[in-house]
């Protein structure tokens, strides 16, 4: 086990058989030290791609995007933000998808003049499950030409399909934590 997978076992809270809260070192209280670990290890697995921006999403993403870019040479970082599904306007990327929690269609997007294909883009999040986050910001990158590096995030849940689909499209992916399963009612928790 590595150290994020020891704080996840010590801290994290099993809500349901699908979700997990970390509030108390990523979703809510930071733990600044811990968020600085995990970027030190994103650094590391990416170590031989010249990246030149990170591309996160609103809200969780961004401090272990921003503790990432410092260790990156303090390269850029956008991050793609989430409104309620509006007409699409031209100086925008728009990736338009459902959410489950909201029942409701939501816009993400970025800015165009935050993007361009100049850009080698290294994708970072909290959490992947479903991939849903992933595959609105592979969709804005494509949109801007960018290339993109890689997608790394601080927790991967294995036993939801997003990782190994984006893995099976070709894509780097580097989980610093990666759950195999988890049991709400025994409050277990496998890493792969
Ligand atoms: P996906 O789009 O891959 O299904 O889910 C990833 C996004 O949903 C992340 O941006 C993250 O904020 C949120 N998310 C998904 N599952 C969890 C979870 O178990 N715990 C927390 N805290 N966030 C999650």
């Amino acid at each position: 086990m590595n150290f994020l997978e020891e704080r996840i076992r010590k801290e994290a809270i099993i809500l349901s058989q699908k979700v997990l809260k970390v509030d108390s070192f990523i979703n809510h209280q930071i733990d600044v030290e811990m968020t600085r670990k995990i970027a030190a290890e994103m650094k590391h697995r990416f170590v031989n791609e010249e990246i030149t921006k990170i591309l996160t999403i609103e809200a969780s993403g961004i401090a272990i995007a921003v503790v990432l870019a410092e260790m990156l040479g303090n390269i850029p970082v956008v991050f793609a933000k989430k409104s309620p599904a509006v007409n699409n306007s031209d100086d925008r990327y728009v990736h338009r998808a459902f959410s489950f929690t909201h029942q409701q269609y939501f816009d993400i997007y970025v800015s165009k003049p935050f993007l361009n294909s100049d850009d080698k883009l290294l994708i970072v999040d909290d959490f992947l499950a479903d991939g849903q986050a992933m595959t609105a910001m592979l969709s804005i990158a494509h949109q801007a030409g960018a290339e993109v590096a890689g997608l790394t995030v601080a927790v991967e849940k294995g036993f939801q399909p997003g990782g190994n689909e984006l893995r099976q499209q070709g894509y780097h992916v580097e989980s610093i934590a990666r759950i195999k399963s988890m049991n709400a009612e025994t409050g277990e928790i496998e890493f792969m």
